[in-house]
């Protein structure tokens, strides 16, 4: 989230009276006596999210959207199980705290006059629940549920650290991956693309690849994907010159691909020429192995992410 939405949030807490969990990027706190959560869904979109129950069964979307379609701004609603969801367009718009202020009346309003009970996502207790991060997902919850899901989130946590990462596997599946990047050089480049799509395949293919068959990801895995990406570059490239080579001047491909440094040093083939192709699918490639890094890492950490939402920034100041 960037700077801005975080600033929109944090106006949004102060708003309407709740608080900011700094960490998980989450607006939270009671409202008319329902607990709820807002996060960001996609692009603008705001999801406030609250847990209720009644007796006679879960909250049925068919009956809350009718509700939402009497308002303009509010979006649709999902349920899962006591969850329901409700999405706020333009969230994060300069209107957001007033958007999210109309979100939190309507819903309190339909809880409260059907006879819904704020309560724990988990056991149904309508006393003392309260908004937790679980393992990277957000969840009202009574706090001897939170005690009883973190603990066996933690248990589950330990045997996926013990699952051992397989390096040869690993590296199976990084060649495999990148065996893919290497022919859509190949193929992409004859039919006259310019490097960025293969380049961005090579990326992600590689490190999804050992990721995929090496169990987890590590910086030791990082960094053999990368070594074998690069050399699959630099093979696939090589190939592609060496087949439109072959095919100009009538010459075996293989000879061609052995005899590539004696063409260009000969002048047959444009040092510059090839050289800018070649940085550029490594440029493409850097481009999508990056993002696949950053994301595999923070997906291992938001996973064991797990604590009482707090709220860190108290005195925001409301104009
Ligand atoms: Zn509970």
């Amino acid at each position: 989230m960037n700077k801005r939405a975080i600033s929109i949030m944090q106006k949004m807490a102060a708003y309407n009276g709740l608080h900011m969990d700094i960490p998980s990027e989450t607006v939270y706190g009671m409202k008319h006596g329902y607990q709820v959560w807002i996060a960001q869904q996609q692009n603008s979109l705001l999801s406030v999210n609250f847990s209720v129950c009644r007796p006679g069964g879960y909250p049925k979307v068919e009956e809350i959207n009718p509700v939402l379609k009497a308002t303009r701004c509010l979006g649709k609603c999902t349920v899962s199980k006591n969850v329901v969801s409700v999405s706020v367009k333009d969230g994060l718009s300069k209107k957001g705290p007033q958007k999210v202020e109309e979100a939190l009346q309507v819903m309190t309003a339909y809880f409260g006059s059907n006879g819904y009970k704020n309560c724990c996502q988990n056991c149904e207790e309508t006393e003392g629940s309260e908004t937790y991060i679980l393992a990277g997902n957000r969840a009202n919850l009574c706090p001897n549920c939170f005690q009883e899901l973190s603990t066996a989130m933690h248990m589950q946590l330990q045997t996926k650290d013990q699952k051992k990462e397989n390096v040869v596997a690993g590296i199976v599946g990084a060649l495999l991956g990148a065996l893919i990047g290497a022919v859509a050089i190949v193929i992409l480049g004859q039919l006259g693309y310019v490097a960025s799509l293969s380049g961005l395949l090579m990326g992600v293919c590689a490190l999804k690849g050992y990721e995929l068959l090496g169990g987890k990801m590590s910086t030791k895995g990082i960094v053999l994907s990368v070594i074998i990406m690069l050399g699959m570059v630099y093979v696939g490239h090589r190939c592609d010159w060496a087949i439109s080579a072959a095919n100009y001047f009538g010459v075996d491909v293989f000879q061609t691909f052995g005899l590539m440094p004696d063409f260009i040093a000969e002048g047959y083939i444009g040092a510059r020429d090839y050289f800018t192709g070649l940085t550029m699918v490594y440029v493409f490639a850097a481009l999508g192995a990056v993002p696949t890094i950053v994301m595999s890492l923070s997906n291992q950490k938001k996973g064991t992410l797990t604590y009482k939402m707090q709220n860190t920034n108290a005195d925001v100041e409301w104009y």
